[in-house]
């Protein structure tokens, strides 16, 4: 078990479409605030020297240039809808700059889609292979357990949207859970403890595929969470409203801060 408690910098704390949405004349997309501007959902985990991206969305190059991830020591992948995946193509400059393979971490499910959605880079006779990324692929065989990964103990457990298996994961007192809507109640043995929880929460109504504010303040009180950070957080959220409306160990993510 991890007993040094892990950084996570959020590199993007949107929703799928991000904020401003294209075309948007809201209070929110037109706001002027940093606070307001989300890239799509991903983070870096920090944690004994080594840095691990968790998703690799469509704004994945930017977030790479503007927080200067120049080596990446692993991939963690929750599921992969567009917004968690889209950018996983970018990720060749690493392996092509260091000739090694990034380790991956990721359901059989994931992989699947990933592979009938970057084809080309799991071919290996293709004649582009030389260009593609390489992965050293970890796959979470059951539906919650404890791995080795990349020289970390994490713990990971399954739920689903839409009835697409995500997967949640846990580095010691931390927990990181996107993309949540229905969920086993051992999901409560596996966040046991956690002391910082970072959950999806995409605005106050609620939604087939995500919480609300209000379903996410109820599952992190039912955690016992010292510390809640919502992200995945919709066009319909004001920064500065929400966290008014918030109790206090609750609060919403915003791109570029570091916990
Ligand atoms: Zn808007
Ligand atoms: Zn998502």
């Amino acid at each position: 078990m991890i007993t040094i408690t892990p950084k996570l910098l959020f590199l993007g704390t949107g929703g799928s479409m991000g904020i401003p949405v294209i075309g948007c004349k809201c209070p929110v997309c037109q706001s002027e605030i940093s606070f307001n501007k989300r890239l799509r959902p991903s983070a870096l985990l920090m944690i004994d020297g080594k840095r691990i991206l968790i998703d690799c969305g469509p704004d994945f190059r930017e977030q790479a240039l503007r927080y200067g991830l120049d080596q990446l020591d692993g991939i963690i992948i929750t599921h992969a809808h567009n917004d968690h995946t889209a950018g996983f193509d970018e990720l060749r400059i690493y392996s092509l700059r260091t000739h090694q393979a990034i380790p991956c971490l990721l359901s059989p499910d994931t992989l699947a889609d990933l592979k009938r959605r970057f084809y080309y880079i799991f071919d290996e006779d293709s004649p582009y292979a030389a260009l593609t990324a390489k992965f050293q692929l970890q796959l979470l065989e059951s539906e919650r357990a404890e791995v080795l990964f990349a020289g970390l103990d994490v713990r990971y457990f399954t739920y689903q949207q839409g009835g697409m298996n995500v997967n949640g994961f846990r580095f010691g007192n931390l927990a990181y859970v996107s993309d949540i809507r229905d969920y086993p109640t051992t999901i409560f043995e596996d966040l046991k403890g956690v002391e910082t929880l970072v959950i999806s929460a995409l605005r106050f109504s609620s939604t087939p595929l995500h919480f609300s504010i209000d379903e996410a303040v109820d599952f992190s009180r039912r955690v016992g969470a010292k510390q809640t950070w919502l992200m995945h957080i919709a066009h319909e959220l004001d920064h500065e409203k929400a966290n008014a409306y918030l109790p206090a160990d609750i609060r919403l993510a915003y791109d570029g801060l570091e916990i």
